[in-house]
């Protein structure tokens, strides 16, 4: 057993010095990413109840010179950490503004882009002062950006997160909450917040017709968020069966790989021409 102990224990150590090693490597890496903008937005389309594009969300990808993709899953949470978050999200969203402002010039129509807060941004006290000067320098209007917020963000820093809401609702910027319906927050918590969707957690998708007690969730958030005057995002919708549920649950908009997978600039420009051809 004492053999056994000391075994786990030398397994213990040093999978943690390669995981802390890991880090370190990648956060350097994330340095020289962010000098050298090695990091590119794609788009991905959500589609209403009549088929139409409701807006897109900004999803950040990460080529790595050597490593190839790095998924945001993993880049993230460490940038959240090291507060390297703030250049790559400053550069998200003048990114996003840029290329949809690019749109607006094409003629394509004013497409809604939805960008991801990160809690670091959203609790600086910079953060709307950066958001009006990033709008006015790309000349993007204010009611073409979304804010997609996770409850935890609102659930740590209350009143000065409701504070915040409040100025972005009457610049016009909407907001939805991500992820919803896996954190604590009820909806009769979002009741008092100036917040315009909910976005349903893939997870809840994935087994909306497997499981009984996930498809009556969704249907219950549904539900209440229709009461509470809310438009509902179902997310991760991959297959017709969900989609076909969703619809009959009278979800408002879709986003999925079923729908459409996230992708870059110019593919979402063909994607949005075949759209209106229809
Ligand atoms: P999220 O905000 O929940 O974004 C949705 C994720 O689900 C994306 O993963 C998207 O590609 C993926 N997805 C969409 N449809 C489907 C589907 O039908 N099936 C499956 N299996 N997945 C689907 P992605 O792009 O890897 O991003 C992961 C997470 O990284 C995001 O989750 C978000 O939390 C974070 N993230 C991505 N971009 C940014 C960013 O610019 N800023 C910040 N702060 N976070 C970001
Ligand atoms: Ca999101
Ligand atoms: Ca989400
Ligand atoms: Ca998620």
């Amino acid at each position: 057993a004492k053999q056994q102990g000391r075994n786990a224990y030398e397994w213990f150590t040093r999978a943690f010095t390669d995981t802390v090693s890991e880090r370190m490597v990648l956060r350097n890496d994330l340095q020289e990413a962010i000098e050298r903008e090695e990091f590119a937005l794609h788009y991905q389309p959500l589609i209403d109840r009549e088929g139409n594009l409701d807006g897109v969300e900004a999803l950040l990808r990460w080529e790595h010179p050597e490593k190839g993709f790095i998924s945001p899953a993993r880049f993230i949470p460490l940038a959240e950490t090291t507060g390297q978050i703030i250049p790559i999200s400053e550069w998200v969203l003048k990114r996003a503004c840029l290329d949809m402002q690019l749109l607006n010039q094409q003629g394509l129509g004013e497409i809604r882009v939805a960008v991801n807060l990160s809690p670091l941004q959203f609790q600086r006290s910079s953060f709307l002062a950066n958001l009006r000067q990033t709008l006015l320098m790309t000349g993007l209007p204010a009611e073409q950006l979304s804010l997609e917020l996770t409850e935890g963000i609102l659930m740590d820093n209350t009143e000065g997160a409701i504070d915040t809401l409040h100025a972005l609702r009457s610049m016009h910027v909407g907001v939805s909450i991500d992820d919803f319906g896996t954190g604590y927050s009820s909806l009769s918590y979002l009741k008092h917040l100036p917040i315009s969707t909910v976005k349903i957690d893939r997870s809840f998708i994935n087994e909306l017709n497997n499981s009984e007690d996930d498809a009556a969730i969704v249907q219950g958030i549904i539900s209440m968020a229709h009461h509470l005057g809310l438009k509902v995002v179902a997310e991760g919708v991959e297959t017709e069966e969900q989609y076909q549920r969703l619809m009959s649950y009278q979800c408002d908009i879709f986003q999925g790989y079923g729908l459409a997978k996230p992708m870059p600039l110019e593919a979402l420009e063909t994607f949005v021409m075949g759209l209106s051809r229809k």
